[in-house]
């Protein structure tokens, strides 16, 4: 199979074969039409799978589908346990959004540094924030960024979000966000903690389990 015959547009089955990824893996398959259907999603992948891309790419097809948006609302949410995965991340939605012919604002935003460049980044707005749970409520409480627009939210390495205590920020952060959108919950294991949360967070998700 292609990316092509998963339902991804020709723009994005390009923009991933420029990334060189051509034949999509298991999680690939099970996750991109669901995700193009809109549907939440509760997958349980390991690092490795191809699980980013999983997302990343339907979930930019629908970004850049709607054309009446308006640009620079904050419209998806990526929520990552570490600085590492949400660079990793936001570099594969900066890599496929530049090859894309509308422009979409991407920022990263996670702890450990100055909060005042991600401020400045913010300003004028996003269409796309990646961001570790601490660092995004900080914005939040700096009037830096708005979730009313938020339409998706994207939780990756749910399992290690909750070891690293993100509980609570968590909560909070979900407690601002507009109920009506789409969840993707991808975690490496469905320990009870996870589908707790995955029960909040979730509506008659599509399970996935590669
Ligand atoms: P991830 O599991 O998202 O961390 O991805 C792991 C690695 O697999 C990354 O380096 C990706 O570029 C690569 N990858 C993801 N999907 C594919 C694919 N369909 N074909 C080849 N490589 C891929």
């Amino acid at each position: 199979g292609t990316f092509a015959d998963l339902g991804l547009s020709p723009a994005l089955t390009r923009a991933a074969g420029i990334r060189g990824l051509i034949v999509p893996t298991a999680i690939q398959v099970a996750a991109i039409p669901a995700v193009l259907r809109g549907q939440d999603v509760l997958g349980r992948a390991q690092t490795g799978s191809g699980k980013t891309a999983a997302y990343v790419l339907p979930l930019l097809q629908r970004l850049t589908s709607a054309r009446s948006e308006t640009p620079r609302r904050l419209r998806a949410l990526m929520l990552a346990p570490t600085r590492e995965l949400a660079v990793q991340i936001g570099e594969l939605v900066q890599a496929i959004a530049r090859t894309l012919p509308q422009p979409i604002k991407t920022v990263i935003a996670y702890g450990g540094i100055s909060v005042n460049p991600q401020m400045m980044d913010l300003r004028g707005g996003a269409d796309v924030v990646i961001a570790t749970p601490g660092r995004l409520l900080d914005l939040l409480d700096r009037n830096a960024l708005k979730l009313d627009d938020v339409q998706m939210l994207v939780l990756d390495e749910a399992d290690r979000l909750l070891d690293l205590g993100f509980a609570d920020e968590l909560r909070r952060i979900l407690s601002r966000l507009p109920a009506f959108r789409q969840s993707l919950l991808f975690s490496a294991t469905f320990a009870d903690e996870v589908l707790a949360l995955a029960d909040q967070l979730l509506m008659n998700p599509t399970r996935i389990d590669v």
